[in-house]
């Protein structure tokens, strides 16, 4: 627990005597005497405020805001800051940054539908589940403008623009949060301020704002947690050139490759992807006819959950919407019938059914009107549709096989459906390739997955928020502090809590959690008992384990969470039978082979294909420099005006919040090397005090121009400055 702020950095120190690691012994009587208001932690857990009126034995007497007197043991009180700092617009500014005064400081603005907040330098963004009016045109041009600078996206949005302007460097914006924190709805937020500062070019802007629509059409689903929930992680660049303009984009996609299950399997009230609903209630009747389509509650790949409709979504308007995207992107009438054709084959793949031909369950594919359809609408012959379903190497396949064979072809064409898109859409985004200068990425994640029941996705899901929290934790921590050593700065280390063992767990190289289990998926014999034992023997110092469920437990950055191996294997194999690949490779008019290089589908498992593509991802950010925005979840049940303490609580503990803000308290924001410092200010010095050397001209700089002590630190090659400093200094400068 956070109990107390420490008042140093900053300039920010306070003059009241605070309760120190002995306790309030030092300061209780100053409290009583001026009535400092404090918190008091009652029975049920939950801090009220209130004022301290008398203390004997170790036990305070605490008049609370509604005139209750409370007596609780001084252990149980912690300050408070003062009324002056209700609702601040960062952080940074509270005296006492203890739980409670956080919370409540957050909890100040958001009943005030003030969302944002920051946290030394990161966005805090506080889902209001309504539209909270503060987005659009007005607000764009306010920030741009400069005539609104409270904590916004778009603020984040700008500076990243501003630093990339000035300092030539590409930015990213990365954005957390868990599933149903408002990560999607902070993307879009961010790509309109950017493409409406980098105007001019309104063609491409409109494209960029348009395709998330596509992606989301394609790779979201309504999920227990969100009626909209990304279901791949998505890194959109946008390009810009040396004038700042808008050039190009382009969509780098975490693909589906672990949420295919989706397509064929669904959790009750859980919906597959949105474009199969849209197409069902809004084709026209000419699309109908060539898809010979149906209502979605006749197809089985979408009626097993039992929930076909979202509340207050009109999935027939969300058609004709995508089709109209579709048409901004210039993607052509002919690809778009081609996209629904396979839509439709895989709806109808789904009610193919098979018939049981002898005692040993062998089956063969019934013909009726699905695998009429199926057939049909992939370009092949029923019979090739009926040997690649039931058939392996010439021996017939018993049911579940034939089951496992129809499911893996149909998520495998919506897979390269997927990927066929994104790459359409970076064409048609392209832009001008020549001109391009720097660029600023968007990453929106997927947000850390734990339920009652957690498998294969939510372990890939889980890994790659480690992977990206270690980014996060490098760059506001780690680098910093490690820069502060070496430049032999005074500085008193912060404690925070480093992922990097939980990512060793999962990344070592011959007895790491995904290399285990690579291991034995190569083992055609091994089963998930065989995997969890392995488990056992290599790790079973770091994971936790289930023996009932054959699951096993991690411990992430988030929390623990327990994963059930059944299915590990089978997902992670990801591989169809090398019949089928023949079979795909002669239809569906050639677009699936094309699009994916079909021999090479089997040689890499489902997890090898996921850490490439997620290190090619963390290598582009690094090469960035990062703008944070942690999207937070107020309760779980997705209302508006409700916040609960306790939810919010457990996701600023998990980010590390508390620790940013007091880095930030303690931190130096602007430094430059004593060379840098000495050329642009040496202006400021009379030719008689000019020395030879940099690191003289810069201390007689500070010195004749009476710069605090407090507020600087030489170090060996390079001088820190607290947080508006150096604006002083250039503002001299200015004036000479
Ligand atoms: P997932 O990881 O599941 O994709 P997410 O973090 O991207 O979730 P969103 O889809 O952005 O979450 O948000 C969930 C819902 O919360 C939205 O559909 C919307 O109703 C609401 N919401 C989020 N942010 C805002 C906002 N800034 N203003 C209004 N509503 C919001």
């Amino acid at each position: 627990e956070h109990r107390l702020a420490e008042n140093g950095g900053a300039g920010l120190a306070t003059a009241r005597p605070s309760p120190s690691g002995s306790g309030w012994d030092n300061c209780i009587d100053y409290y009583i005497k001026k009535q400092l208001r404090v918190w008091c932690r009652l029975q049920n857990r939950q801090w009220e405020l209130g004022n301290i009126q008398s203390v004997l034995g170790g036990k305070a007497s605490v008049t609370l805001l509604d005139g209750t007197v409370m007596k609780v043991s001084t252990g149980e009180l912690l300050p408070a800051n003062s009324e002056v700092l209700d609702g601040v617009n960062n952080l940074v500014e509270l005296s006492y940054l203890n739980e409670p005064s956080v919370l409540c400081n957050l909890q100040y603005r958001y009943h005030r539908d003030v969302i944002y907040t920051m946290a030394g330098p990161v966005l805090l963004a506080i889902n209001p589940f309504k539209d909270a009016l503060n987005s659009g045109n007005d607000v764009i041009m306010a920030y741009k403008e400069k005539i609104l600078d409270s904590p916004h996206v778009y603020a984040i949005a700008d500076t990243a623009y501003s630093d990339m302007m000035r300092d030539g460097l590409n930015q990213s914006i990365i954005i957390s949060g868990e599933s149903g924190a408002g990560k999607s709805i902070t993307t879009k937020l961010a790509i309109e301020y950017l493409t409406e500062v980098g105007g001019e070019n309104s063609e491409l802007a409109s494209r960029i704002r348009e395709c998330g629509f596509i992606l989301e059409a394609f790779g979201n689903a309504k999920t227990s947690r969100n009626k909209n929930s990304s279901r791949f992680g998505k890194l959109i660049d946008i390009n810009y050139d040396a004038k700042g303009i808008i050039r190009g984009a382009c969509i780098h996609t975490l693909i589906l490759m672990f949420e295919q299950s989706r397509i064929s399997q669904l959790c009750r009230s859980e919906r597959s992807y949105h474009v199969f609903y849209q197409m069902c209630a809004g084709s026209s009747s000419d699309l109908r006819d060539k898809l010979n389509l149906r209502m979605a509650s006749e197809y089985k790949f979408l009626n097993q959950s039992g929930c076909l409709k979202v509340h207050d979504v009109d999935d027939a308007h969300n058609f004709k919407k995508l089709t109209e995207a579709m048409d901004t992107l210039q993607i052509s009438h002919e690809d778009q019938d081609r996209i629904f054709i396979l839509l439709a084959a895989i709806l109808w793949l789904g009610n193919i059914a098979f018939e049981v031909t002898d005692h040993e369950n062998h089956v063969t594919v019934v013909i009726d009107e699905a695998s009429r359809s199926a057939a049909r609408l992939m370009g092949c012959k029923i019979n090739d549709l009926k040997v690649a379903l039931s058939s392996h190497k010439n021996q017939t396949l018993m049911l579940q096989q034939a089951i496992d064979t129809r499911d893996a072809l149909a998520k495998f064409v919506y897979t390269s459906l997927f990927s066929w898109l994104v790459k359409t859409i970076n064409i048609s985004l392209e832009g001008d390739k020549e001109l391009t200068g720097k660029s600023i990425s968007i990453l929106d994640t997927y947000g850390f997955e734990s339920y009652q029941k957690n498998s294969f996705e939510q372990l890939l899901i889980n890994y790659a928020e480690e992977r990206l929290h270690q980014h996060f934790v490098r760059h506001l921590f780690k680098l910093e502090q490690e820069e502060y050593e070496s430049e032999g700065i005074d500085w008193k280390q912060i404690e925070f809590v480093d992922n990097q063992g939980c990512l060793d767990l999962f990344e070592e190289k011959t007895v790491g959690l995904l290399s285990t289990l690579n291991e034995v998926s190569n083992d055609s014999e091994a089963t998930s008992l065989i995997f969890v034992n392995k488990l056992k023997q290599r790790l079973s110092s770091t994971l936790g384990f289930n023996n009932e469920k054959e699951a096993f437990r991690v411990h992430h950055y988030a929390g623990e969470v327990q994963y059930e191996s059944t299915g590990f294997l089978e997902k992670n194999k990801d591989a169809l039978q090398s019949d089928t690949i023949l079979f795909l490779s002669s239809c569906c008019g050639n677009f699936l082979s094309n699009e994916s290089n079909l021999s090479d589908l089997n040689k890499q498992t489902a997890v090898t294909k996921f850490k490439d593509r997620l290190f090619k991802l963390i290598k582009q950010l690094e090469n960035s420099k990062p703008h944070f925005i942690q999207c937070v979840r107020p309760n779980a049940k997705q209302l508006q005006g409700m916040y609960e303490k306790d939810i919010v609580l457990q996701q600023l503990r998990c980010n590390g919040v508390f620790e940013i803000v007091k880095m930030s308290k303690s931190r130096y924001p602007t430094r430059m090397t004593h060379q840098e410092f000495a050329n642009r200010f040496c202006c400021l010095l009379s030719d008689q005090t000019r020395c030879q050397d940099s690191l003289s001209t810069s201390v007689a700089i500070l010195q004749q121009y009476h710069v605090l002590p407090e507020m600087y630190q030489l170090g060996f090659t390079k001088i820190y400055f607290r947080a508006d400093q150096v604006s002083i200094l250039e503002k001299l400068r200015q004036q000479v």
